[in-house]
């Protein structure tokens, strides 16, 4: 069965074939570092992490690049505020994005550009040059450069717009607006007291890009002309991608990118993640609430990319109690293969794994088939019916799984007050006292350790 994604250009199901055999060139939107980034921006993250690394488990090379919006509306006016220098304002959001990507296991791109890089800033004037020249962009009474939107007709099919008389003429400073404000759009920003000492030197005077012009250059600066697959969250649809798609397809004259894929944007309890109802969550507040990273992912993992995710605290527990699930039966494959060589083993269940991912990434289908699969041989081992050369084969594909879904247990050391715990737990077993036994044991998964009993002794697994 061939893959098949979404385009949301197209707003159909389509099979997947890249622009050159084997390759995808991937771009997908970064953070704006104004502050640290929050749960739902990690949603948009961890799905696109899902996207490339199943398109590897397919074989595919990937080539991904996602940007660092460093200049705009919004981190401009958070460096005023703080009275400092625009660059050092957004250095402290940069290094916690980086942390953030290594806590939930997030796949580096292979670049991450910055819109206030030189060469960057030269490209992004480059392409405004050449749609002034080609009549798609004027300069307004302000000193900005706008781009025409009439003088593209396919302006709006991104986001199913119909451009009326009305919108002829109107213009948008701002980098975010509404649908019904649509007009043409800021590509250059002349400067004004506002940006205080931010700004380059261009043809149009002192100034600085408009965000979309930004992801244009970056990404064609970078992938080339087209690119395969272009990501974001859903509220990129409208402007920013549709602004996207107008200036990059306005020099190049081919085609900007061959499908785009959106995720859903994440809701908190049931409403919109908003700091005023303070359910706002960023990732470190939730791991200063003893969620660990791999928890996080795989609450934010676990439902379609294209429904919404309700994120609650409930998640999370059943996050922390599939996870625990996993871990068990690795544990007890590991156990039970022992050195045995692989033997051939056939489940359903193996297949459905990857052929529900192929099925525009539905992690439902495929999570439920792992835990089926566990559920199965968790029956065979009990009753001793899997031999070791089976479990090793289930072992190895459970490797496969997890360099998709990087679930696998943490490679961390014991902690010295989990093995203080663990020592006086065996205490308290020799001495037959399990109400003791049972309360370190809850005591040790409050510090994000798991505790099994098995033949070897005690064994403790990162939660
Ligand atoms: P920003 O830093 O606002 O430019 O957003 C970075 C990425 O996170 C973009 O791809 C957004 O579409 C995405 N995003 C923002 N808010 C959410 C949300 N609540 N749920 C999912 N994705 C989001
Ligand atoms: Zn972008």
């Amino acid at each position: 069965m061939p893959i098949r994604y979404f385009n949301s250009y197209s707003r159909q199901l389509e099979d997947f074939v890249p622009l050159e055999e084997g390759r995808v060139r991937l771009y997908t939107c970064g953070p704006t570092v104004y502050n640290f980034a929050h749960i739902g921006n990690f949603r948009a993250y961890i799905f696109e992490d899902l996207l490339q690394r199943h398109l590897e488990f397919r074989s595919f090379k990937v080539h991904r690049v996602m940007n660092l919006t460093d200049v705009d509306d919004k981190t401009i006016r958070g460096c005023r505020a703080a009275g400092i220098p625009l660059a050092v304002f957004t250095k402290p959001f940069k290094e916690a994005f980086f942390e953030d990507l290594k806590t939930l296991r997030i796949k580096p791109a292979d670049q991450y550009p910055e819109a206030t890089a030189a060469d960057h800033i030269a490209r992004m004037i480059s392409m405004i040059s050449t749609l002034e020249e080609k009549g798609h962009a004027y300069r307004a009474d302000d000193g900005s450069v706008y781009f025409r939107i009439r003088s593209f007709p396919a302006y709006g099919r991104l986001a199913h717009i119909v451009l009326d008389e009305l919108q002829a003429g109107v213009r948008v400073r701002s980098d975010e607006y509404e649908k019904e404000n649509v007009g043409d759009f800021a590509l250059w920003k002349a400067w004004d007291e506002a940006d205080g000492d931010v700004g380059w030197e261009s043809p149009w005077g002192r100034g600085r890009p408009g965000w979309h012009i930004e992801c244009s250059a970056m990404a064609t600066g970078i992938l080339g002309p087209q690119l395969d697959i272009h990501c974001g969250g859903e509220d990129n649809i409208f402007p920013h991608h549709e602004a996207e798609i107008a200036q990059s397809e306005c020099v190049t004259g081919l085609r900007f990118s061959k499908y785009w894929m959106h995720c859903k944007h994440l809701q908190v309890e049931g409403t919109k993640m908003a700091k005023s109802a303070g359910n706002f969550f960023t990732l470190r507040d939730l791991m200063d609430k003893g969620w660990s990273g791999r928890e996080v992912r795989l609450a934010l993992l676990s439902v379609k990319y294209r429904e919404p995710l309700n994120f609650t605290m409930d998640g999370l527990a059943a996050a922390r109690s599939a996870l625990a699930r996993l871990d068990e039966w690795s544990a007890r494959l590991t156990e039970t293969a022992g050195s045995a060589p692989p033997e051939p083993v056939s489940f359903p269940e193996m297949d459905a794994f990857g052929s529900a991912l192929d099925d525009d990434l539905n992690i439902s289908a495929a999570l439920a088939a792992v835990f089926e699969l566990i559920r199965e041989t968790n029956r065979l081992l009990d009753g001793g019916n899997l031999a070791p050369g089976q479990a090793k084969s289930l072992a190895d594909w459970l490797t496969g799984v997890h360099s998709v879904l990087a679930l696998e247990p943490e490679a961390a050391s014991l902690p010295a007050e989990v093995q203080a715990l663990l020592g006086l737990r065996a205490q308290a077993r020799a001495s037959k006292d399990w109400k003791a036994s049972d309360s370190i044991r809850d005591q040790i998964a409050t510090l994000g350790w798991m505790v099994k009993d098995t033949k070897d002794g005690q064994k403790a697994i990162r939660l």
